[in-house]
Formats: structure tokens, C-alpha cells, sequence
């Protein structure tokens, strides 16, 4: 009948089906593999921030007990003791510099989140169009996963001969 497959029919279906399935595994499995290298990469540069706030940190009890010690000596009434001024000076740089890299780490956390939180959005393109789009484009969800392609940015798409849709020209 001929409403019926035949088996090399269903067979072509089958495999088109499941490289479709393939395809979009691996993909799914790149952007996951991509956001992983991007936590990594923030976590070791907030790791670093927290390591030099604590040598910072470190530094100014020292600079504090200095200053201590010269406060027993009762040196330090005498302003112009260089020391003393030397050390002061080094406590408000050392406070500053603080106050800088907690800055910095906050705006790594807020990064973090900002990534987490963020949609991926990539730039695809219909084997059968000659325009791209980002990946949350109405016209992109209506791209089969058998002519979908994946580009790694705008130029790539651009040199690649597509044109930009005006989800892209609008932002
Ligand atoms: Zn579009």
C-alpha cells in the first residue's frame, strides 16, 4: 500500500533521524563543554583575587603591628619620623589596594551570574537561506536540525556568504 514505508524508505528515515539526533547531542554537548571552560576560567581568576586580598591582608598586620611597636617606643609623636610616615603611607596604599581587588572580585561574582544565568545564544543559518540569525530568532526555531548550521560568530557567518537577518541589525 502506499501509505506504507518501504524498508529502504524506513531505513533512510531511521539514519537521518538518528545523525539529526547525533548532531544535535554534540552540539548541546559543546556548549555545555564551552560554559565549563567559561566557569573555570572565572573561578581561577577569583581564586587568584582572593589569594592576593589575603597576602594584602597579611601586609597590613604586619604594617599594624610596625606601627604598634613604634606607638610603645613612643617614637611616633615625633611626626617627622620617617618610619613612621613610611608605614603610614604603605597602610593607606595597602587599604586602597584592597578596597580595589574587593571591587573586582564582586564584579567577577556578578560575571558569574551573569553567565549563569545568561541564554546561549549562538549564530545559525538554513542550508536553504542565505540568512543568519541568533539562535533565539523566530526564524531560527523553525530551521531543521538537518540543515541547521553553526556558526562561531557573526564574521564567521558573513564570510561564509550569509547575510544578517534583522534579528541581528536590530541590536
Ligand atoms: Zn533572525
Amino acid at each position: 500500500m502506499a501509505n506504507y514505508l518501504s524498508k529502504d524508505e524506513f531505513e533512510n528515515l531511521a539514519s537521518r533521524l538518528e545523525s539529526n539526533i547525533i548532531h544535535s547531542f554534540r552540539l548541546a554537548k559543546q556548549d555545555i563543554l564551552d560554559l565549563q571552560d567559561h566557569f573555570l576560567n572565572l573561578s581561577q581568576s577569583q581564586k587568584l583575587i582572593v589569594e592576593m586580598i589575603k597576602e594584602l591582608r597579611e601586609h597590613e598586620i604586619q604594617i599594624h603591628a610596625a606601627i604598634q611597636n613604634l606607638y610603645k617606643k613612643d617614637q611616633i609623636k615625633h611626626v617627622e619620623n620617617s618610619d613612621s610616615k613610611y608605614l603610614l603611607t604603605e597602610l593607606k596604599e595597602s587599604e586602597k589596594r584592597i578596597s580595589q581587588l574587593i571591587n573586582s572580585a564582586s564584579k567577577e561574582k556578578i560575571l558569574i551570574k551573569e553567565v549563569a544565568s545568561a541564554p546561549i545564544i549562538h549564530i545559525v543559518a538554513s542550508k536553504t537561506s542565505t540568512k543568519f540569525h541568533t539562535s533565539n530568532c523566530p526564524y531560527a526555531h523553525n530551521i531543521k536540525p538537518k540543515n541547521l548550521i553553526r556558526f562561531k560568530d557573526k564574521t564567521d557567518a558573513k564570510n561564509k556568504g550569509f547575510k544578517a537577518c534583522s534579528c541581528l541589525t536590530e541590536n
